[in-house]
């Protein structure tokens, strides 16, 4: 809308300055010189009606009886001139020799200025935005959720917008603050918010950009991006993925480093480098904050960190809210529900969950996004885009996928009841799992031992019905991805949580190699213990499993109702 008026402005002014410009044309044109003699020629023949005599140049205009024209004479200025004009009838005017011309002209070099001044701060206004990124018009209400991480902003932003304040008070604000949290948390979200909030430029790089082959290149760089920022008294500079730039040292031993300090160091002497008082502000963001180089995050660097973690279920609920305003969302879709089954998904995974499902409507042909549309867009965006060319795939692999599914989903169903399992699929996914499924947790602060005991025996269900089904010897390499999970809960079950009788509560990764040996034999024990265990739950449970897994073959997909027909029939 405004750039719409701004627009009319513009065509309006540039139209005025046509007619005027035209006007000044003719008018110059009907202008025409005259020597002297033939206007004292003219005066005697008693053919001059009018002398427009100019107080500041040496001409004066004139006219003759029954004509138009102006014409231009040279002044004499003469004592008796005057005299001389009245003897012959001529009216006399003091006045600026050009007349309407000369007023013309005024308004038209007014025009021109302004239009100039007009566009010229347009411009200006688009080049900030390109160097800026974005001239933030983003605030906090565009962040559901984060309540801690947006109360621990206020202060940042009255601090932009108020230092005098702080001053008072001899406050001295961080210069340098630190968002840390898995991807798509909405930390770049935030920093462009505060930079809103405050109505300051947001100049915002990654420090992947700063990373080049060629040493220097990245600490010019970043000299340049400062140099920008400290043109305005106030701004917000951020700096996305600052683990490029800034991991500790020594973790990748093969490549030189030389390039990696020098921007590194050139970063901290321009933070070091502006006044304490100054509303410039540096926002870094890493989805780890413990590979940084503590260079970065000692006193006077990014000394206040704060994270933005994942959505819990509330937030979730508000984000789906938030994103879905946009787009037209059917009544049988409940984002409460929805909510409730994203549990590990970032903002950023639940507003593509949602775009991903208007896309399917509308590849559909419908006006709204329904729960199918919703469910497809789910799996989509959990394991990537099903595979639409099954044909490669074997009966026999099937049946394998089949049945090493079946046993994750029937461990759950025995052990983590409260779990809702939202999918089962032997459908494999484009990013390489065979079949996947998805079973949720309820949300909650803490996992108990035997809760955490029963996530391990669900890891090793999927393998444990390989073997029951097609023999030790047959068992596939479907399960390492399970293993590996099932192995970071087991270290962390001995050698963190203190869950382990013969460990005791003692906590291992800070002492590592003393104990290394001790802490793999006390895994290794619990997870054959944990191994057996589950073994003999699931040879009591074979009719169940067998059910599951031929049900899966026919259907390809399954839901917790599927399930739970089967499950709670049998038991
Ligand atoms: P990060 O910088 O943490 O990787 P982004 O800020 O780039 O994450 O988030 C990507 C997008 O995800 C945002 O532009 C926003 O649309 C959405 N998003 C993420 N978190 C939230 C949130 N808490 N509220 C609303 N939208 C969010
Ligand atoms: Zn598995």
């Amino acid at each position: 809308m405004k750039q719409r008026k701004q627009r009319l402005i513009l065509c309006l002014a540039l139209f005025l300055v046509g007619a005027v410009g035209i006007g000044i044309y003719f008018n110059a044109r009907t202008v025409v010189p005259m020597s002297y003699n033939r206007f004292m020629e003219l005066a005697e023949q008693k053919d001059v009606s009018k002398v427009i005599l100019s107080t500041e140049d040496n001409y004066m205009n004139v006219k003759l009886k029954d004509e138009k024209i102006t014409y231009k004479v040279p002044n004499p200025k003469t004592d008796n001139f005057t005299e001389f004009l009245l003897k012959n009838d001529i009216d006399i005017q003091y006045g600026s020799v050009s007349g309407a011309n000369g007023v013309l002209r005024v308004i038209f070099i007014l025009l021109i200025g302004g239009i100039v001044i007009f566009i010229f701060k347009k411009n200006r206004k688009e080049i900030l935005i390109e160097d800026a990124a974005s001239l933030s018009n983003c605030t906090l209400s565009d962040i559901a959720g984060n309540i801690e991480a947006k109360a621990m902003v206020q202060d940042i932003i009255q601090f932009i917008q108020y230092p005098e304040k702080y001053e008072k008070t001899g406050a001295k604000m961080p210069r340098g603050i630190l968002f840390y949290g898995p991807p798509g948390t909405g930390k770049t979200l935030m920093a462009k918010a505060i930079a809103g909030e405050a109505g300051v430029p947001f100049y915002a790089m990654s420090g992947s950009d700063f990373v080049q082959t060629y040493v220097g290149v990245g600490a010019g760089r970043v000299r340049d991006l400062f140099k920008k920022a400290k043109k305005h008294d106030k701004a917000v500079i951020f700096i996305d993925e600052i683990d490029a730039i800034g991991k500790k040292r020594g973790q990748t031993p093969s490549s030189s480093n030389d390039e990696r300090d020098q921007t590194l160091n050139a970063l901290l002497t321009e933070m070091s480098g502006f006044h304490e008082r100054e509303g410039i502000i540096v926002i870094a963001a890493t989805n780890r904050l413990d590979t940084l180089d503590e260079a970065l995050t000692r006193p006077g660097r990014f000394d206040r960190q704060i994270e933005i973690g994942l959505p819990d279920i509330h937030a979730r609920e508000r984000i789906l809210k938030l994103h879905s305003r946009t787009k037209s969302v059917s009544n049988e879709v409940s984002l409460h529900e929805l909510a409730k089954s994203t549990v590990y998904f970032s903002g950023a995974m639940l507003e593509n969950l949602l775009n991903e499902a208007a896309i399917m409507a509308a590849n559909d042909d419908d006006d709204e996004i329904r729960q199918m549309h919703i469910d497809k867009a789910f799996t989509t965006i959990i394991a990537g885009p099903e595979k639409s060319d099954r044909s490669y795939i074997t009966e026999k692999d099937r049946k394998i996928t089949a049945f090493h599914e079946a046993g994750h989903a029937l461990i759950t169903k025995l052990l983590l009841p409260d779990n809702y399992i939202s999918k089962v699929t032997i459908i494999p996914s484009v990013s390489g799992a065979g079949g996947f499924s998805i079973s949720i947790p309820k949300d909650t602060l803490y996992y108990t031992k035997s809760q955490l005991e029963s996530n391990i025996k669900v890891l090793f269900a999927g393998r444990i019905a390989e073997e029951l089904v097609f023999g030790e010897e047959n068992v596939t390499t479907g399960a390492s991805n399970d293993i590996t999970k099932a192995s970071d809960l087991l270290v962390n079950y001995v050698g963190k949580y203190g869950m382990d009788q013969k460990m005791g509560l003692f906590h291992i990764s800070d002492y590592e190699s003393a104990h290394d040996a001790e802490l793999l034999s006390r895994c290794r024990e619990t997870s054959n213990l944990l191994y057996d265990e589950t073994k003999e739950l699931m040879v009591k449970n074979y009719k169940i499993l067998e059910k599951l897994a031929s049900l899966l073959i026919q259907k390809e997909n399954l839901n917790d109702d599927d399930i739970e027909s089967i499950v709670r029939v049998e038991i």
